[in-house]
């Protein structure tokens, strides 16, 4: 292994698939694990989208696709950025990937050179400093704690920035801690760029309509951002989609251009069956996937209740996405059942161990005091889980 490239060494491996496989490694020895690790609905995808997929191979959509999407694809992109969010995107500012991922990844190689800053505000998605670190770019997290509602203020954006400083990286909803940005929030961190008109902001919205509190709102809609913006969405999540491998961005055409070349050369295109699909769940109407969000919002109510009995779980609400990100730095210094717990790493290995829940550390997205745990299960097994984590804590 000491032959793979340099870049690759230095690379972390996901915390979350890394979770993922430790947990069925248990189950394969025969243990009743619980995973709440992982992010991904557990619905099935609507049948009205299914069908438009099938109605797409029996219409033989199986050629190339144009590497930046289907015209019509781009152009149901640009209405539904329009309808949703408010937005005008042309099709000539929209590049269709293999997810949102790719979307992220792509972003990142167009804009970033070697030893530009990127603003982490942290906790993060998993992904974006790995990302951010295969562009030869630096992050720089900006730790938010439980008190802000792990959402960054002005102020902490302000001392963050520095000569090198080229982008800001952010998701609202928040992966992990739930957290929504309010247009007074985001209004206040675009007042810090509006003096550093060089920063550029990725605005990933793929929990967009998994949002609790209603009114999403984009930061490239405020003013002054709109020309600085990548703003990033997909269909893993709201319409459960994640093995269909489709995302999107809108942005500034130069970017959206960039990302086509580059995409030109690696993957020459998403796939055709899928953004096939995506036409179909894009003009649905957001009643179609109501029934969803309305679920994550009993079980995000039912797990909130459940966790707050235990002691040593200290909780916001997360008002979008569909995790809660407890702060367990109560249990750090403490032996549970012989096992010396010194952080959230060692906790969540204790809960995977000692309650057969999988959950995944913090640490893995910035923030070492607290653990993710992902509600897309059944409410059965959320039951299960909490009453198993309290009895092993
Ligand atoms: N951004 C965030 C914040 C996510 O949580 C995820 C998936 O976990 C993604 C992007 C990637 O989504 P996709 O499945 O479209 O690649």
């Amino acid at each position: 292994s000491n032959h793979l490239s340099d870049r690759v060494q230095k690379m972390s491996t996901s915390a979350t698939l890394a979770m993922a496989a430790k947990a069925r490694e248990l189950r394969n020895e025969g243990k009743d694990i619980i995973g709440l690790s992982l992010g991904e609905p557990d619905f099935n995808i609507p049948d009205f989208i299914k069908e438009s997929a099938k109605q797409a191979i029996d219409d033989n959509y199986s050629s190339y696709t144009p590497v930046d999407g289907y015209a019509d694809l781009k152009k149901a992109i640009s209405n539904k950025f329009e309808r949703d969010n408010n937005l005008e995107y042309a099709p000539n500012q929209i590049v269709v990937s293999t997810g949102a991922k790719q979307s992220l990844f792509n972003v990142a190689m167009v804009v970033l050179n070697l030893g530009d800053e990127v603003i982490l505000p942290a906790p993060y998605w998993v992904s974006y400093s790995d990302i951010v670190k295969l562009a030869e770019a630096v992050p720089v997290e900006v730790k938010t704690g439980i008190e802000t509602d792990f959402k960054m203020t002005p102020a902490q954006l302000e001392a963050a920035i520095t000569p090198r400083t080229k982008m800001l990286w952010f998701s609202s909803p928040c992966n992990p801690s739930g957290s929504v940005y309010s247009k007074a929030e985001l209004e206040g961190l675009a007042e810090v760029l509006k003096k550093h008109p060089n920063i550029y902001v990725v605005s990933d919205e793929i929990y967009e309509h998994i949002n609790f509190r209603g009114g999403h709102v984009s930061i490239a809609g405020i003013d002054g951002m709109f020309n600085r913006t990548i703003t990033v969405n997909g269909v893993s999540k709201a319409f459960a989609m994640t093995g269909w491998r489709i995302g999107y961005i809108g942005a500034p055409e130069w970017i959206a251009k960039g990302c086509t070349k580059l995409q030109g050369q690696v993957t020459s295109g998403a796939n055709a069956i899928a953004q096939r699909a995506v036409i179909t769940a894009l003009e649905a109407p957001k009643s179609k996937i109501q029934y969803m969000i309305d679920e994550f919002h009993k079980r995000r109510d039912l797990v909130l209740e459940l966790l707050g009995e235990i002691d040593g779980f200290k909780l916001n609400v997360p008002e979008g996405a569909f995790y809660v990100f407890p702060d367990v730095s109560a249990f750090f210094g403490r032996t549970l059942h012989g096992v010396a717990i010194n952080n959230a790493s060692d906790f969540a290995m204790y809960l995977l161990e000692h309650a057969n829940v999988a959950t995944v550390t913090g640490e893995a997205f910035g923030n070492p005091n607290c653990i993710r745990i992902s509600y897309a299960a059944s409410e059965k097994e959320l039951r299960e889980a909490i009453s198993r984590i309290k009895a092993a804590v």
